[in-house]
């Protein structure tokens, strides 16, 4: 009598195990679920060796044109340009001459980037813009989602999984792609002292980010894999991810106005102090080691960068002069109805006002207008005028009704 047992790994049938029947076989259903993940590991291999040879990433853009293409998206924050355009500079540079293996005596070591600033001060921005420049892959990650491997929680390794998912799983690309780890502030260490409780958030997650900034092989299920035993997973090494970690360290200016104060040169005095209007822009690594990131973690982040909050004039830019600035897009959005929009010099005062008065930042530039344009968006379509007009009358009286009411 023919056997009735999975042809392949022997399992007998089961009520909730779908077994095929062939000619002179029978495979069962996780069989078939091995081989699909197997012959698609295989197809992304293929097609990873058919793609041009290795195409090695040229920079071909000095600092300054970093600069430049930033300063097209990006209000102000000069000095974060600055620093950010060497770094790039210097990464990709790394990243050429590991290629061209020349002169490997000496070792350029990896510059992640580590962010300072508050919140919607363009820090995810300048990331986002850069990696457009460079047309690599990016991906974002969110520190406080993360816990030590094998607690409840999401892996650290998921930020390369969702790097590899923005490139379509071209591992080669991913290598040389950006991540984005926002809220790294919030991983902070709980205690001076590290050893009293396991810290699986926060000084756990530290440590475990240590390996990945750094560089080293991290195993991920392929595309739209399942876990399972026999799954061959994919293979990324991180050494050459530029890796951008970035926080709002609130409170991080009483840090830095009491190490001044502590300091035999520095600023002594009280009259002194006041002469720091932005304590942000003397931070240091022995700040943010004082805030809770360990030193190790700091070690692979040697590039700070300073964001500075938002002035009024600065958000009234924001509003109206990058490429993609907030105003233009309502205006295309109009223009695509064969729209005129026509807003009176006033409006653009009244809603960085608001903003400013609301604390909401450039972020709230956006919902601000939304509330403010909503209204002739539902109407002007199915109105033959091809002038829409927002004067300040109608801007504060929408306002109003959405945020005051
Ligand atoms: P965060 O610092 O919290 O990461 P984001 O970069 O996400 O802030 O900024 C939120 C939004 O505010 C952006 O999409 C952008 O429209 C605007 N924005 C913030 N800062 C700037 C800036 N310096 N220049 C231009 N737009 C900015």
């Amino acid at each position: 009598m023919k056997s009735n047992k999975c042809s392949f790994c022997g399992s007998k049938p089961a009520p909730n195990l779908i077994m095929l029947q062939g000619q002179d076989a029978i495979i069962c259903q996780n069989c078939v679920q091995s081989s699909h993940d197997m012959l698609q590991t295989v197809a992304i291999g293929e097609s990873k060796s058919n793609s041009p040879k290795s195409q090695n990433f040229i920079l071909d853009k000095t600092p300054k044109q970093i600069h430049a293409y930033l300063d097209d998206y990006i209000i102000g924050q000069h000095q974060a340009k600055k620093t950010i355009s060497v770094a790039i500079y210097n990464h990709y540079k790394r990243i050429e001459s590991f290629h061209n293996s020349t002169n490997s005596e000496v070792i350029i070591e990896k510059s992640n980037i580590l962010f300072v600033g508050n919140t919607g001060t363009g820090k995810t921005l300048i990331a986002k813009t850069i990696a457009k420049m460079l047309d690599v892959p990016f991906a974002i990650a969110d520190a406080t989602t993360f816990t030590q491997s094998g607690y409840v929680g999401e892996d650290i390794e998921s930020c390369v999984t969702r790097l590899l998912l923005n490139c379509d799983y071209n591992i080669e690309k991913a290598e040389k792609g950006i991540i984005f780890i926002d809220e790294i502030d919030k991983i902070s260490r709980k205690s001076d002292n590290p050893s009293i409780t396991r810290d699986v958030s926060g000084e756990g997650v530290q440590q475990s980010l240590l390996k990945l900034l750094e560089g080293s092989d991290i195993f991920v299920p392929p595309q739209g894999g399942r876990k399972h035993p026999e799954q061959p997973f994919l293979k990324v090494n991180t050494a050459n991810i530029l890796f951008i970690c970035a926080g709002a360290f609130e409170g991080i200016e009483r840090i830095i106005l009491k190490r001044f104060n502590s300091s035999k040169v520095g600023f002594k005095h009280k009259s002194d102090q006041k002469n720091i209007t932005n304590p942000l822009n003397y931070v240091n690594a022995i700040d943010i080691k004082n805030f809770g990131l360990i030193p190790e973690l700091l070690g692979r982040l040697p590039v700070i960068v300073h964001l500075n909050p938002l002035t009024t004039e600065a958000l009234r830019s924001i509003l109206l002069e990058p490429k993609n600035a907030i105003i233009k897009q309502f205006r295309a959005l109009f223009d695509l109805d064969g729209k005129n929009l026509e807003i009176e010099e006033e409006v653009y005062d009244f809603i960085v006002e608001k903003a400013m008065i609301y604390q909401l930042g450039a972020r709230g530039l956006r919902t601000i207008c939304e509330s403010i344009f909503n209204e002739s968006m539902y109407e002007s379509p199915s109105q033959k005028t091809k002038t829409v007009k927002i004067t300040l009358d109608i801007a504060q009286k929408r306002f109003s009704e959405n945020f005051e009411a």
